[in-house]
């Protein structure tokens, strides 16, 4: 069984802030299955109510609805909900669809945008409402979009990239009070995993197959922190393969075949004609080395700690991405010299 507190079906949550509002996704496109594939699979829906208690230790859930069900097996996937600001309530978050239908009226439109955070889904939203002739005010606290992940070079390239758009971009700046938009990141929904005593730490702590502190508990996606056996830490990533494939892991190992997850996380970003692709976990480094030229695409920013390499950021790069998240799975070395080098191929290291 499947409980939801959305009315749709699950849905691909990334294209809200691109080919939803641009309008070359329509909305009978998001569904991530058919209706008709959760019958084959026998998977019983229960949409539009939210769960208030996961009922332990009788093990039986509580919906907002007074209904409660009763479990053997549980998987906590309550995702992230996006942060918000105080004193701006009243504006847009991007997580659900009924945001991205209101903004995407907006667009349409071609009302004015003042969006607060340009982190992905800011700059997306600016991207898609600039192309479709709005004025947009991008606002962000940093000195850099993206600084946290990217760094100053990649985050360099992207401000140049808006504002080459014609974004009014505002750095190192206070949020207006009247903004329409706010995307500043996101928080674990971990709210039934506290009430049911599970151990937290910013995120639902799982092992390397979703098992949470609590027997016959599971807890997969954007809303847990999980071993990450090649980083040798718990990590949280909030991105769509992950919480994807770590989800098919937690499924299987439910269903008595857990094998551990261990995947370098991946997640690509679209903004105008720039697909961003990164592999990594976003932990802090100590160096970069880059390959190409920053100041046209395509290029990629390799990210070292203690001189190994632990993520790779690419602009129209993806083949260089892909190689250098085989070289981390296979905790393969690679120079320097190898990395920053674009006649280098980056399989030669893979053998
Ligand atoms: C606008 C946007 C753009 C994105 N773009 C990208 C991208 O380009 N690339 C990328 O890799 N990732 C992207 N992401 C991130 C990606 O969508 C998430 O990583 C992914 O959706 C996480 O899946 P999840 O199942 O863990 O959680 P979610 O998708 O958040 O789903 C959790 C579900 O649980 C439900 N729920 C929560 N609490 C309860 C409760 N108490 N009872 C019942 N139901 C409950 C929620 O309503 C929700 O439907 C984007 C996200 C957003 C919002």
């Amino acid at each position: 069984m499947l409980i939801g507190g959305e009315q749709d079906l699950p849905y691909e949550r990334p294209h809200l802030s691109k080919g939803f509002l641009a309008g070359t996704v329509p909305s009978t496109r998001l569904a991530l299955r058919p209706a008709e594939q959760y019958r084959e699979l026998e998977i019983d829906l229960e949409l539009g109510d939210r769960v208030l208690d996961l009922g332990m230790p009788a093990r039986r859930v509580l919906l907002e609805s007074g209904k409660t069900i009763g479990w053997d097996l549980l998987c906590i996937a309550t995702g992230s909900d996006a942060r918000r600001l105080p004193g701006l309530e009243g504006a847009l978050y991007l997580r659900e669809l009924p945001a991205a239908e209101t903004l995407r009226s907006r667009i349409e439109h071609g009302l004015a945008l003042d969006i607060v955070g340009a982190g992905f889904i800011g700059c997306e939203v600016a991207a898609v409402a600039r192309q479709k002739g709005c004025e947009v005010r991008l606002f962000e606290a940093l000195a850099q979009p993206l600084l946290r992940v990217l760094g100053a070079e990649g985050g360099g390239y992207l401000a140049d990239v808006h504002r080459g758009h014609g974004v009014d971009l505002r750095l190192d700046a206070q949020p207006p009070h009247d903004a329409d938009l706010v995307a500043v990141g996101s928080m674990p929904r971990t709210k039934l995993a506290e009430r049911a005593g599970l151990e937290i730490d910013r995120g639902v702590v799982v092992d390397d197959q979703g098992r949470t502190s609590e027997p016959g508990v599971f807890a997969a996606g954007d809303v847990t922190r999980f071993f990450h056996p090649l980083f040798e830490t718990r990590i949280r990533v909030e991105h769509f393969q992950t919480s994807q494939r770590q989800g098919f892991a937690v499924g299987r190992a439910m269903a008595g075949q857990g094998q551990p997850f261990a995947e370098v996380p991946w997640f690509w970003s679209d903004q105008y004609d720039l697909n961003l692709q990164y592999a990594g976990a976003g932990l802090p480094w100590d160096e970069t080395v880059v390959r190409g030229d920053l100041a046209r695409a395509p290029f990629t920013v390799f990210y070292l700690s203690a001189g190994r390499m632990i993520a790779a950021a690419g602009v129209n790069d993806h083949h260089t991405v892909a190689r250098a998240r085989r070289l981390m799975e296979a905790h393969q070395e690679v120079t320097r010299q190898q990395l920053a080098d674009p006649m280098f191929d980056l399989r030669r290291a893979l053998a």
